[in-house]
């Protein structure tokens, strides 16, 4: 890799390692810490839903701050801290205050005993109870006697935050990219994808943009159910998103089909990651495609991850910590997102003007052109298949799929064929501003 690359994402990691430690989840001021901090990058919207608010069959719930958290023994040595780690206070753990055996403990100590060395992840957010999560050796090693156990945690009504940036294009179409907000100390699964797509956020946001961009960082499925209830007309407009999630592990990328299975966006990612990835169909679980996909809005939003979520050891445990996220995979998930949008961008349905054999090609100039290419016979076949093609049925990325040429030379032969009046883009854009 070239060293602005690796400085790109040595950039990248570092804003990960900042937003590491905040205690994130549902509600709080852990994801209102978070979202600030992408606003030094990028001019974020924070929207605040109070508690209460009916969001579709869901309700934004009671807002939950923590203070402190600990288990102590009665020497009061603390040995277990939620300032230590975050992962150690099961998320939305109810306030407690008191002592206690080991044996009234126990049954609210969480630990994997397949995966001793590490603390698990655990939330109980729409059933109220509370505990605490450690290793399974360390659970092992707590002696008999009496603790102290103090949950100084708030669960009351506030609200529900949760950022929006539109870059508006020329068109108000818009690609939609959605990160969830929610989990604390873990660093592939929620900080790759937002620290992906406000890097994102700030390159686009320097583009001269034929579509909107929108980004929603959004708790996960009440954020994104919110967003969803709150902007049904905007839901519309989405002609193509994604759903960014777990991009920094060293695993090859994974892409999940929108539910309509043939989306543009479909297409173009599988296009994208060619061989170097694997894109499996849609299913009703996983992240918040699961919202953005259920059939009363049916968008077309696809999942962009690398390993799959729930199917590595790190996955869901304080082992998925800054060293489990790779720079350099952070910087390789940011640009083939980012050549997905350029696909977006660029892609169209164009019509032959000059449809009954060939067109001369030399007498319009196009073959002067081709000396100065990088792959001359690659542009002359990409000019042919493109005026074969535009019947008014093929969109350039169907041109690409078929001639096994890649999008890129597609879309300059198509630039090149309008420039000499052969060709013309059809398909009126319902939402020109
Ligand atoms: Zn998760």
């Amino acid at each position: 890799m070239d060293r602005e690359t690796v400085q790109l994402g040595q950039e990248m990691h570092r804003l990960v390692a900042e937003l590491y430690p905040m205690p994130r989840s549902i509600t709080g001021d852990g994801v209102r810490q978070t979202l600030a901090k992408v606003r030094e990058r990028v001019p974020l919207e924070i929207h605040e839903v109070p508690s209460g608010t009916k969001v579709f069959d869901w309700t934004v719930p009671d807002e939950w701050n923590v203070r402190e958290a600990y288990v102590a023994k009665s020497a009061g040595e603390r040995v277990i801290d939620f300032r230590r780690h975050n992962l150690h206070l099961v998320g939305y753990s109810t306030p407690v205050r008191g002592r206690m055996s080991l044996a009234e403990l126990r049954p609210h100590l969480h630990s994997l005993p397949d995966r001793p060395d590490v603390i698990p992840y655990r939330t109980s957010y729409y059933k109220p109870s509370w505990g605490f999560c450690l290793s399974h050796r360390q659970l092992e090693s707590l002696p008999e006697g009496e603790y102290e156990v103090v949950i100084d945690a708030t669960l009351k009504p506030g609200s529900l935050t949760y950022g929006e940036l539109l870059l508006p294009g020329r068109l108000k179409d818009e690609i939609l990219l959605s990160a969830h907000v929610c989990h604390p100390s873990l660093a592939n699964d929620n900080l790759s994808g937002i620290v992906v797509l406000t890097f994102l956020a700030a390159e686009l946001s320097k583009r001269s943009l034929k579509q909107s961009v929108r980004f929603v960082f959004a708790p996960g499925t009440i954020g994104a159910i919110t967003w969803l209830a709150k902007n049904e007309r905007e839901a519309r407009r989405v002609r193509h998103g994604l759903v960014v999630a777990g991009v920094g592990d060293e695993g090859g990328f994974t892409y999940k089909r929108s539910r309509r299975g043939d989306a543009v966006i479909d297409r173009a990612a599988s296009h994208v990651l060619g061989a170097s990835g694997r894109v499996i169909d849609f299913t009703p679980y996983g992240y918040d495609e699961r919202q953005y996909c259920s059939p009363g809005f049916d968008l077309p939003v696809g999942l962009f991850m690398r390993s799959l979520h729930g199917t590595f050891p790190e996955y869901h445990t304080s082992a998925d910590d800054l060293s489990f996220v790779k720079p350099e995979k952070l910087e390789e998930a940011y640009r083939a997102i980012l050549s997905v949008i350029e696909v977006l961008e660029r892609n169209g349905t164009f019509v032959n003007l000059n449809p009954k054999c060939e067109p001369q090609l030399g007498r319009r100039g196009l073959y002067e052109g081709l000396s100065g290419r990088a792959s001359p016979r690659e542009f002359e076949m990409a000019m042919l298949w493109v005026l074969n093609l535009s019947d008014g049925g093929y969109d350039l990325l169907r041109i690409a799929e078929r001639s096994g040429l890649a999008f890129g030379v597609v879309a300059d032969a198509a630039d090149a064929l309008v420039k000499a009046g052969l060709l013309r883009e059809t398909g009126v854009h319902a939402w020109k501003t």
